[in-house]
């Protein structure tokens, strides 16, 4: 941590903070300048930040130097994680394309969605079971039917399935029939939620908080490592910004921050990010080349008709010819779809 103190502040302001920290346990080391003091402090983190020196008669800014977050960084692992699926991979090379419907809806949706996806090489399959919705009166999802639709579509089609626990209260049930637990952007930073995923030996999903930095990305992620529960992947799903055109904003640029800061798996919902079907494929292939390690891509059978996020939806037929089209881009990145085990 940096403590910068204010042009000719004086020398009993610096001396103060040098005794607070001194107390505390803290090592300050003094860079006087002709104008200003900075003081370096070495010590434990939770320790310094509880003294609250932004606040003291001469200091005009306190700068973090330790990142809040250690188990998920590159420094503390160097190589990618990779986390496995029912006999699926990704990170390390194994690139996953995650694919289904926003919400299962019904046996045929599911299956058809299932079937479909497969054949054009998708690795995993999802669909909300329980879902966040915006408005308290729109559909909320089929529930633990919803789940069971999914599993058995997983199942027929042979493709390990995604669902999101909506509600930390459900984590056993979904967790009972899900091989992939999704924290959504909303409940990024449940931190009961994580905690309790920690602990569970299934991999967690998580996607970045519509308002969240990468820096609370990264530190929500923590808390599931924490817990003891390494396999987590990372999902940019678009923040919010001033747009208005696009439901967010697809930031590309954390993707590629992401993948140099930690050593998760990376990927990229363009779907949800954009809120245009029309944009899903060229965002596909912009995530491809920023090094995302996957995409998560809402396809529905008749997206006119489905009850949740359709605008967003591709085909059946436009996601085959999306996943043609990405292979060639997957291989010239170095990886391998579905990766090897
Ligand atoms: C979803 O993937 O179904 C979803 C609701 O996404 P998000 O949490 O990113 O809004
Ligand atoms: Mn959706």
């Amino acid at each position: 941590m940096l403590v910068i103190m204010k042009d000719h502040a004086s020398a009993s302001d610096i001396q103060h903070v040098v005794d607070l920290l001194t107390e505390a346990g803290a090592e300050a080391h003094l860079s006087r300048g002709e104008i200003k003091t900075i003081i370096g402090v070495i010590g434990d983190r939770e320790v310094m930040y509880s003294l609250e020196l932004g606040g003291l008669p001469g200091v005009e800014q306190v700068i973090r130097v330790l990142k809040p977050y250690k188990l998920v960084s590159r420094e503390f692992q160097p190589e990618d994680t990779v986390v496995r699926a029912g006999g699926s991979s990704v990170g390390g090379g194994a690139f996953a394309t995650v694919a289904g419907p926003c919400s299962i809806e019904s046996e045929a949706q599911v299956l058809e969605t299932a079937r479909a996806v497969k054949a054009a090489g998708a690795t995993m399959l999802r669909g909300g079971a329980f879902k966040p919705r915006s408005s308290p009166y729109a559909f909320q999802g089929m529930g633990v039917e919803g789940l069971r639709l999914l599993r058995a579509a997983g199942d027929e089609v042979g493709l390990p399935v995604v669902t999101e626990v909506l509600d930390v209260r459900d984590a056993e049930t979904v967790a009972t029939y899900a091989d992939v637990l999704q924290v959504g952007a909303r409940n990024m930073q449940n931190f009961m939620m994580l905690d309790e995923l920690g602990t569970m030996a299934k991999p967690v999903l998580l996607k970045r908080g519509l308002c969240a930095t990468i820096e609370e990305l990264l530190s929500a992620a923590e808390y599931v490592l924490k817990g003891g529960n390494r396999d987590v992947i990372l999902c940019e799903r678009g923040i919010r910004t001033f747009e208005t055109y696009t439901r967010n904003t697809l930031d590309l640029g954390a993707v590629a921050a992401l993948r140099q800061l930690t050593h998760l798996p990376v990927l990229v919902d363009p779907s949800h990010a954009t809120g245009r079907r029309e944009l899903v494929a060229p965002m596909c292939r912009a995530a491809v080349a920023a090094g995302a390690d996957g995409l998560m891509v809402e396809v529905h059978p008749d997206p006119e008709h489905a009850r949740c996020d359709g605008p967003q939806s591709l085909t059946t037929t436009a996601f085959a010819e999306l996943m043609g089209d990405l292979a060639a881009r997957v291989a010239l990145e170095g990886k391998v779809s579905g990766g090897v085990l």
